[in-house]
């Protein structure tokens, strides 16, 4: 792609009305523009990036068995006053009167939709376990939508459902959720703790909130260092090492400060360990076994032949929240350098086309060719624009690679330069071979 014909319409200044980091570049690097409160297009930039982020969140899901469907957005309130909810949801959830006047909404979540759709095609326990997910639009009529797509009213999420016929099948389910969810997050680039979390208006008796660090998170956490170094490859895929995995992490402190208590803090953590920072929710689980099914009666057969209310849990993941939340945690010094997972670009090519200067660019034309012919997809920044402005403007749109152009490159050899490292002078075979890697 070349830059000049990308719709990438970049701010020269900071936009005043953002708060914090992430909503400041997004808006200057023209990754998404308002439409109304808590409501964003999101433009050609930061869409890639939301789709890659997707698309990552996808295979982790599937690869542990969960199927994708796709629910609506729009829900009939119906199933809600069923479950009890349409009342409880309260000014959170938008609602709608469609032309024959009857009531709709804009689904926040889906837990009621899933088991509607459950409950009238699954009817024995030889079906279970099953996993479903989707990934689609929410509404939540945030009382103050702020942060840019941090706290949003329409954001982008992943739930998944899972229908079990006990309780201990429904924790290797939760198990497995809490397994691929750490997995998404490093792939991602992000550490993302798990703690323990009260299960609030959706109920239940397990729930773990996953937050990354983060200055400008809304969430307190305090917690044992040590949680960070837990390594997922000692684990397996089988339900018992799974189990040992959960608790694994529950047994080191972790706690937003909902579950704060200091002196507990001191008597568990020792001083060295403790971790007190804060931090973004970027998912949440929860397992509520019979909640949404008993009212809603999803029932089905157990082995002994009489009939019980599936065992279910919801996992959500915040796919637009996570575009932000990778900047807050990776934007340091005006320079931002996306994780090479999500990158919108493999690499840059910056060309110094100021003087005219028809060489320049020839000689970035070719190295362009070259790259995509290996598959790499590259940009070539052939504005017409002076060098400092150029590097400015890639420390904030933040490929993680860039190839420089300029007066001073000889035959054969490009500077090239990792984001936040210092400038080689390398062939374009060698270039080739660090973008490969
Ligand atoms: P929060 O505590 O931040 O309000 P929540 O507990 O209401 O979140 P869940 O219902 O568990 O959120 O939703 C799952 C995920 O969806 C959250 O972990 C978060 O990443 C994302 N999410 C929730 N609300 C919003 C929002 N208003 N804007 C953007 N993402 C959101
Ligand atoms: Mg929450």
């Amino acid at each position: 792609m070349h830059l000049s014909k990308l719709f990438i319409p970049i701010l020269k200044d900071l936009p005043s009305e953002a708060k914090i980091k992430s909503h400041q570049l997004m808006l200057r690097t023209g990754m998404i523009k308002q439409s109304a409160a808590g409501i964003y297009s999101w433009l050609p930039l930061g869409f890639k990036i939301m789709k890659k982020i997707e698309s990552i969140v996808r295979e982790e899901q599937n690869s542990i068995g969960a199927q994708e469907l796709l629910m609506p957005t729009i829900q009939s309130s119906e199933i809600w006053k069923e479950s009890g909810r349409y009342e409880d949801y309260g000014e959170e959830m938008l609602r709608i009167k469609d032309r024959q006047g009857r009531e709709m909404l804009y689904g926040p979540t889906n837990e009621e939709l899933i088991t509607d759709i459950f409950r009238t095609s699954v009817k024995s326990y030889k079906s279970l376990p099953q996993i479903l997910y989707h990934i689609q639009w929410k509404f939540r009529d945030e009382i103050r939508p702020r942060f840019g797509v941090m706290r949003c009213r329409e954001f982008y999420m992943k739930d998944a459902y899972s229908f079990d016929v006990n309780d201990e099948q429904a924790r290797n389910s939760y198990n497995k959720m809490f397994y691929s969810y750490i997995k998404t997050f490093n792939r991602l680039g992000l550490k993302a703790i798990p703690m323990a979390a009260d299960t609030g208006p959706i109920g239940g008796d397990l729930s773990h909130e996953f937050i990354i660090l983060a200055e400008t998170g809304e969430s307190h956490i305090y917690a044992d260092k040590s949680i960070l170094e837990i390594n997922l490859n000692k684990y397996e895929a089988s339900d018992k090492s799974l189990e040992e995995m959960r608790k694994d992490f529950s047994s080191i402190y972790a706690v937003t400060d909902e579950k704060f208590k200091s002196d507990e803090f001191n008597k568990f953590v020792k001083k060295e360990n403790q971790l007190k920072t804060k931090g973004i929710e970027v998912g949440h689980i929860f397992y509520f076994s019979d909640k949404y099914s008993k009212p809603l009666n999803c029932l089905i057969d157990n082995k002994g032949g009489s009939k019980t209310p599936v065992c279910m849990g919801s996992y959500g993941i915040g796919i637009s929240r996570l575009v932000g939340a990778t900047i807050e945690a990776n934007y340091n010094n005006e320079i931002m350098k996306w994780p090479k997972s999500i990158a919108p670009f493999d690499v840059v090519i910056i060309v110094n086309i100021s003087k005219n200067n028809k060489e320049n660019l020839e000689k970035a034309e070719k190295v362009y060719k070259e790259l995509k012919k290996q598959n790499i997809d590259v940009l070539l920044d052939d504005v017409d624009e002076n060098m400092s402005n150029k590097f400015k403007k890639h420390d904030l749109i933040g490929i993680p690679y860039q190839i420089i152009i300029g007066s001073k490159t000889e035959q054969n050899k490009y500077e090239f330069k990792e984001l936040k490292s210092k400038i080689q002078i390398l062939s374009l075979d060698n270039i080739k071979s660090q973008l490969k890697k």
